[in-house]
């Protein structure tokens, strides 16, 4: 069978239940099938859908965005950071790094103590059991130009980039 295009909406929701992120508000999300663009867990549940079918995804943290990793919680010295654009730099604050294998990791300042900054290097959502009400709105085989670029094109297969 072809890679499908999924479309869905998506209410995400923490242990407690409370509200992290919802797509309700705008379009769907579109996704190929295959393409790591969403959690592998998502996608399984997802792929035995049918259109307009509706599922509650439970996702443990470890399925998820990781346990919690206290070695991604780095100190560093205020000077070794790059410059913060039109202002001082704050709690929240991110900064991308790449990894060796290029992957683009997200640090966020989670302490700023004189001219130490600690920066943590997890998931913002690390360490959370997660929890996903899906609705597919569209699903369909995946075109051949959106195979070649590995990625989906629009609910509609229409070119978007
Ligand atoms: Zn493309």
């Amino acid at each position: 069978m072809k890679p499908q295009v999924i479309s869905f909406h998506y209410n995400l929701t923490d242990k407690a239940g409370k509200a992290i992120e919802s797509s309700r508000k705008g379009e769907p999300l579109v996704c190929l099938e295959g393409a790591g663009q969403i959690l592998p867990g998502l996608e399984e549940a997802l792929s035995t859908l049918k259109k307009g079918e509706k599922k509650t995804v439970k996702l443990a943290a470890g399925d998820a965005y990781g346990e919690h990793d206290a070695k991604l919680i780095v100190h560093v010295p205020k000077s070794q950071l790059p410059e913060v654009e039109g202002g001082e730099l704050k709690k929240g604050f991110q900064f991308q790094s790449e990894t060796p294998e290029g992957h683009v990791q997200i640090f966020t300042v989670t302490e700023i103590k004189d001219s130490q900054v600690t920066l943590d290097g997890n998931h913002p959502l690390a360490g959370q059991d997660l929890t996903f009400d899906v609705e597919v709105m569209e699903i369909r085989d995946a075109t051949e130009e959106e195979l070649q670029h590995g990625h989906a094109h629009g609910g509609d297969g229409h070119h978007h980039h």
